[in-house]
């Protein structure tokens, strides 16, 4: 025997200290961590830094980056960048690239779904 029945459940999930970052996602800025020990400045953002230091504060990048490689899917192209002021390289969404451009800016993202996306530019 099965019983069929329709079960729905709301959520409401925290994403702690990450929800700073994520709002700058859907609002089109790149916010970073800073070490307060070492200085490396991690986008993503990295609690933990790879010093061990857990000591770290905000700050707001330019939300320019450099387009280091790039992949193409069938969802889209995407890129390994290093956005200006970030010690790290990330992995972005490609808005509409074309195929020669070496640098992108960072786009607002749907607060359903935030992401790093950049759309592409031939320069700085
Ligand atoms: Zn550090």
């Amino acid at each position: 025997m099965k019983i069929s029945k329709k079960i729905e459940l709301n959520y409401n999930i925290s994403f702690g200290k990450m929800s700073k970052w994520l709002t700058g996602l859907t609002e089109g800025f790149a916010l970073a961590l800073k070490c307060s020990l070492c200085e490396k400045v991690s986008f993503p953002p990295q609690k933990i830094c790879t010093c061990g230091s857990y000591k770290n504060s905000w700050i707001k990048l330019s939300g320019v980056a450099e387009i280091v490689t790039i992949t193409s899917g069938l969802d889209g192209n995407y890129g390994l960048v290093k956005f200006e002021g970030a010690s790290t390289l990330t992995v972005v969404k490609l808005n509409n690239f074309k195929g020669t451009e070496t640098f992108g800016k960072i786009l607002k993202s749907s607060s359903q779904n935030p992401s790093i996306i950049i759309t592409p530019t031939e320069v700085k």
